[in-house]
């Protein structure tokens, strides 16, 4: 007998159908002896609805308020599975936040679970199956609270910490994490095993199947998760520790977003202080900047300064460059045009060459590259919007992905 989280998302829980499906997923679990925990989102669509409600109500509609309104998604799946587990014959109950209680701490839409209280659950355990509500709990002050968007991830991470869980499983309604967008690149493969790290730097940058904070807290405390499909019976991912996982491959996925902007500052003056005076504001404006590079300088009087931030916020962070007087530079241009390619993968770690490997890559395509960044187990280049796909093939082929 083992204890597991079962994890179900919106659209595994998005009409009736689907909850009776995903309480027969649970009976199967159940009739082979395990304890069950089961999390749910609210229905999909669901909590997008309940924001535009509030906003029609109000621009500024109260944030307690508006998590009292946000729990009620994920209330009513939780009594609808429940009773579909009952109406199986299988005993099952719900419980809401604040009847645990799951305690948060933090701003209201904006909380962490810091705690909650396993006893009565436990006990619940050895007779039935409980039903969780995912994204929500309770503040020390006994305010309904949210956890953020996406939070039932969280949520289930936080149970199989505290609750000890032999598997915590997140169904959804893909069947694992692909070595590429499998929508776009059709010879995208299923990856059976990931590493934490190498799934967070997937879904940085564009592959998004688990919340990213959740797959943070499950490498902090080293709790393995495994993705799947609530649809199919399919092997899902497994996400663990990297030293369980064995690399014959450099890199094991090639991602790509198009939520970049690159702007370029010609004509800066080349010494000590100046780019320091660039983003000392942009950081005071809470802009992040991601990639930057400063050509040499042929004269060392002037050079050029590119960098890349948002796409969102590249008309506010043209304006805070215009009104910066302690720079002086001859012109600023940018370019919103732009995707950000990434090949990632903890083998690379231990392999020479994979850069070099990369660049020939997309030098064989005709593709030019405007900027670069790399991290341990990533290389990300950002390129004209229009070679995306191109790039994102021909680097899933040379790295024998396909
Ligand atoms: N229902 C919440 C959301 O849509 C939480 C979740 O689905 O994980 O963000
Ligand atoms: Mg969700």
């Amino acid at each position: 007998m083992i204890k597991k989280i079962l994890k179900f998302g919106g659209t595994s829980v998005g009409t009736i159908e689907r909850i009776q499906h995903v309480a027969n997923i649970i009976k199967k679990e159940h009739d082979l002896g395990n304890k069950i925990i089961a999390i749910v989102s609210a229905m999909s669509g669901k909590t997008n609805e309940l924001i535009k409600m509030s906003q029609d109500v109000s621009e500024d509609f109260d944030k307690r308020e508006l998590d009292v309104l946000l729990a009620s998604g994920e209330q009513v799946t939780c009594a609808l599975l429940a009773g579909a587990l009952r109406k199986l014959n299988i005993k099952s109950k719900s419980w809401l936040n604040w009847q645990i209680p799951i305690l948060t701490e933090g701003d209201n839409t904006n909380s962490r679970i810091i705690n909650v209280n396993t006893n009565k659950i436990e006990e619940y355990l050895n007779e039935g199956v409980a039903v969780i509500p995912g994204f929500q709990g309770i503040s020390k002050d006994r305010n309904i609270t949210t956890i953020g968007r996406g939070g039932s991830d969280a949520t289930a991470v936080a149970f199989a910490k505290l609750f000890r869980a032999d598997e915590c499983i997140i169904y959804t309604d893909v069947d694992g994490v692909y070595s590429t967008d499998p929508n776009k690149i059709p010879v995208a493969k299923k990856i059976d095993k990931i590493s934490y790290d190498e799934m967070l730097e997937l879904s940085s940058v564009g592959a998004k199947v688990m919340q990213s904070s959740a797959v943070q807290t499950a490498m902090m405390y080293d709790i393995p998760l495994e993705v799947k499909s609530t649809f199919t019976d399919r092997k899902g991912t497994k996400i663990f520790n990297q030293e369980n996982i064995d690399y014959s491959k450099s890199v094991t996925g090639v991602a790509y977003s198009k939520d970049d902007a690159k702007l370029t500052l010609l004509g800066v003056e080349d010494k000590p202080g100046v780019a320091a005076n660039i983003f000392e504001p942009l950081n005071n404006a809470q802009i992040n900047v991601d990639m930057v590079i400063q050509n040499i300088s042929a004269d060392h009087k002037k050079t050029d300064i590119t960098f890349t931030i948002k796409r969102d916020e590249l008309l506010k962070t043209k304006k805070i460059l215009e009104n910066n007087q302690s720079i002086n530079y001859n012109e600023i241009t940018h370019n919103e045009k732009v995707a950000k390619v990434s090949i990632v993968g903890a083998g690379m770690v231990s392999t020479p060459g994979v850069t070099y490997k990369m660049f020939k890559g997309l030098a064989e395509e005709n593709i030019n590259i405007l900027a670069i960044s790399t991290s341990e187990i990533k290389i990300s280049v950002i390129i004209d919007e229009k070679n995306t796909l191109n790039a994102v093939k021909k680097l899933h082929t040379i790295f024998d992905l396909d």
